[in-house]
């Protein structure tokens, strides 16, 4: 993604940032702008500016509104679109802003927004506590929490917007704001599921619960011929699932584990991975059903931390890769759905050494049944389950067959899936998606309305963009 201005060098930029400034050819500038989505790598922008605080915020926003300049924003780095450091851009970088602090009285967690979900979770721990997020330890809280946020907690607590309670946001022209339900109550409705189209927040504050720290967790690993059997039984047990069962069904090759017999290592297998946060003493009546979905080949499922648990897929998500990612929601499990995935499966250019994973979350409990879809910019109407699938590479030369490969599989799941989704699970698939991502026309305009009050220049358009709604 390029920046569509005139190229800029900043000479100009402002006195009073007291952060730190990389343009190309300083020493920190490669590392400071690469991103989990190696793409992004191509291109570099214009100007880094790593704020210290949010003084330092307001200030390259002052800056980008009085020359009308369009600003990318970099929180954890792990957007699949790269939208955080676009192609001779200026990039508010956040990752310098790392404070993470619990009140265990309150159970309130105030994140900066550089913070990495795996800082937050190891923080909100000491006190027995975590909010409810994602599932890989370096994504960003920032953008996670601003598109929705989904992991193994959102059967039991909800999404991330679920249990946020308020953010601290510096508008487009350099004041700062407060959004939660009395302050700002439709930015802060916005907010929550519409991304980083509205301000750049500097502070997130969330509900935490008890959680942990011992909790039942691990995978399921089953050969593949026992997919659509397993997927199949799972659909019609997933209904009595307690809220306590986070479940993460997994498509992937088999990694060269002992216990795996060595003619699957290397090759596509079912992996059921589990994180039960129930009392430990009841998760044997919830995991061995699972297990006893199929015949497995190995059962991984054991006693652990919640940490632990919290990141046990970081060892498959490598940073820097070249990826794409695509998904959506489905109403339910059925043969037709998974028949599609499989037989993706076969289709898949991959090379040695490229990495992929076609995932299916299991959703309802909390997310789904406990707000109400108006109440969030955020969709969950309808989701029972989502669908999505990742692969990374490094060779330029497979952005191509990777890609067509990805178009491919988004439309033959069309016919199974619903319109609206989670807009972080996906790359941009253009205005139309961008359109349904939220669930209904009226949701749609509603955010045209905030972004229209907030950014009506459309300074924040690196992102997954939502047009101002202009008078006419
Ligand atoms: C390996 C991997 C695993 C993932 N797992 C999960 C998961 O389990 N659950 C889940 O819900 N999602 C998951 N995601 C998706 C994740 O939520 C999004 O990629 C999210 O955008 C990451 O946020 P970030 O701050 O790290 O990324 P960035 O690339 O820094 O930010 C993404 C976008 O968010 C906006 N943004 C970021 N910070 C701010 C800010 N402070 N103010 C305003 N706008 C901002 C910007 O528009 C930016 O372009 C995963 C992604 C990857 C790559």
């Amino acid at each position: 993604m390029s920046a569509s201005t005139e190229p800029r060098t900043h000479s100009d930029f402002p006195a009073d940032f007291r952060g730190t400034i990389l343009r190309p050819g300083d020493d920190e500038y490669d590392t400071a702008r690469a991103l989990y989505q190696g793409r992004a790598a191509d291109e570099g922008p214009a100007l880094i500016a790593r704020c210290s605080d949010e003084d330092d915020v307001a200030a390259v926003l002052r800056y980008a509104s009085a020359h009308n300049v369009p600003v990318a924003v970099r929180g954890g780095g792990h957007g699949s679109d790269g939208y955080a450091m676009p192609g001779g851009a200026l990039v508010v970088d956040l990752s310098g802003m790392r404070s993470v602090t619990v009140d265990p009285q309150t159970r309130v967690v105030r994140a900066q927004p550089g913070v990495k979900l795996g800082e937050m979770d190891a923080a909100a721990q000491e006190h027995g506590l975590a909010v409810p997020a994602g599932t890989v330890s370096s994504t960003g809280v920032a953008g996670l929490t601003l598109g929705g946020g989904i992991g193994y907690l959102m059967r039991r607590y909800g999404a991330t917007v679920d249990n946020l309670l308020a953010c601290d946001m510096i508008t487009v022209d350099g004041r700062k704001v407060r959004a939660d339900a009395t302050e700002n109550p439709e930015l802060f409705w916005a907010l929550r599921g519409g991304g980083g189209n509205f301000g750049v927040v500097t502070s997130l504050e969330y509900r935490a619960h008890p959680v942990g720290p011992e909790v039942v967790a691990g995978k399921l690993i089953f050969p593949i011929d026992q997919a659509a059997e397993v997927l199949g039984k799972l659909a019609v047990h997933g209904a009595t699932a307690p809220r306590e069962l986070g479940l993460l069904v997994a498509i992937a090759d088999a990694p060269p584990l002992p216990m795996l017999p060595e003619d699957v290592h290397g090759k596509p297998v079912l992996i059921l991975v589990v994180v039960y946060t129930g009392e430990p003493d009841t998760a044997d009546e919830v995991v061995r059903p699972l297990a006893e979905l199929g015949r497995p080949l190995a059962d991984l499922v054991g006693r652990t931390t919640w940490v632990q648990a919290n990141s046990m897929l970081d060892a498959v998500a490598p940073y820097g890769m070249r990826m794409n990612l695509r998904g959506g929601y489905l109403p339910a499990l059925t043969d037709d759905a998974v028949d599609v995935l499989l037989e993706h499966v076969a289709t898949l250019p991959a090379n040695p050494g490229d990495i992929y994973s076609i995932n299916i979350s299991f959703m309802g409990g909390a997310i789904s049944e406990d707000v109400d879809e108006d109440a969030t910019a955020f969709s969950r109407a309808g989701a029972a389950w989502l669908w999505e699938a990742i692969c990374k590479w490094d060779a330029p030369e497979s952005d191509a067959s990777y890609d067509q490969w990805a178009t491919t599989l988004t439309e033959a799941m069309q016919p199974h899936a619903l319109t609206n989704g989670y807009a972080n699970l996906s790359d941009d698939l253009g205005e139309e998606w961008r359109r349904g991502v939220h669930g209904s026309e009226a949701k749609h305009q509603r955010l045209r309305a905030v972004k229209a009050a907030f950014d009506p220049q459309n300074l924040l358009r690196f992102n997954k963009n939502i047009a101002p709604a202009t008078s006419d």
